[in-house]
């Protein structure tokens, strides 16, 4: 394969950071309840931690992957898919939304868990191989350790107004207790990695 034709693998991290000025978590809302006065999993830094991991093993895999929002910035929306699609009007890519679900009041925690992919409701056939390819592997991978939610179609900006195949991964309840006390184990976070690598595997090779 030439390296020219080869896809560009975009991750985005959503929600944003901790300020490094201020020690303080940016985004509103987007994480556990507290547990003994602690939030356990404040979800835009979880998603970062997870994004770094999936562009590590990705690049190990062969593969061409970028963490475009490589800041504890939460980056508005519009601004994130002007910067994919300039990257779109150069080369062959694919944007991957890494994200973790919530559910409830935001102050207790709540029974829905499972694993979620998402894709735009009136999508290109290649985003739904690739929310295929991606969602196969994550269903194999937390078989009897997460629910599994399937794939489904949502109006989100960041599958709408991207101009490559995208898909949006919602990779656990951070309102779910004992999920959260998953989703922050390193088990759970190899279980990530492996299903998206794998995933974009499948999907390099059979779009
Ligand atoms: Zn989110």
């Amino acid at each position: 394969m030439k390296t020219s034709k080869k896809t560009l693998f975009i991750f985005g991290a959503g929600h944003g950071g901790i300020n490094p000025e201020t020690g303080r978590y940016v985004t509103a809302g987007k994480r556990s309840p507290k547990e003994n006065g602690k939030t356990l999993l404040f979800e835009g830094v979880n998603n970062r931690v997870n994004v770094a991991l999936i562009v590590k093993g990705m690049l190990e895999a062969g593969h061409d992957a970028i963490n475009i929002f490589d800041t504890w910035k939460d980056v508005p929306l519009i601004e994130r898919t002007r910067k994919i699609n300039e990257l779109c009007k150069t080369r062959k890519c694919v944007f991957i939304s890494v994200h973790s679900d919530g559910a409830g009041n935001g102050r207790d925690w709540y029974s829905a868990s499972g694993i979620s992919t998402f894709k735009y409701t009136k999508c290109s056939k290649n985003s739904s191989l690739l929310a295929r390819f991606v969602h196969q592997e994550l269903t194999c991978n937390f078989s009897g350790v997460s629910k599994d939610r399937g794939i489904r179609s949502k109006n989100f900006h960041m599958l709408r107004e991207t101009n490559c195949p995208a898909i949006l991964l919602e990779l656990g309840f951070h309102t779910h207790l004992a999920e959260t006390k998953r989703m922050l184990a390193n088990d759970w976070r190899m279980k990530v990695v492996k299903s998206v690598v794998d995933g974009c595997d499948i999907y390099e090779r059979n779009h």
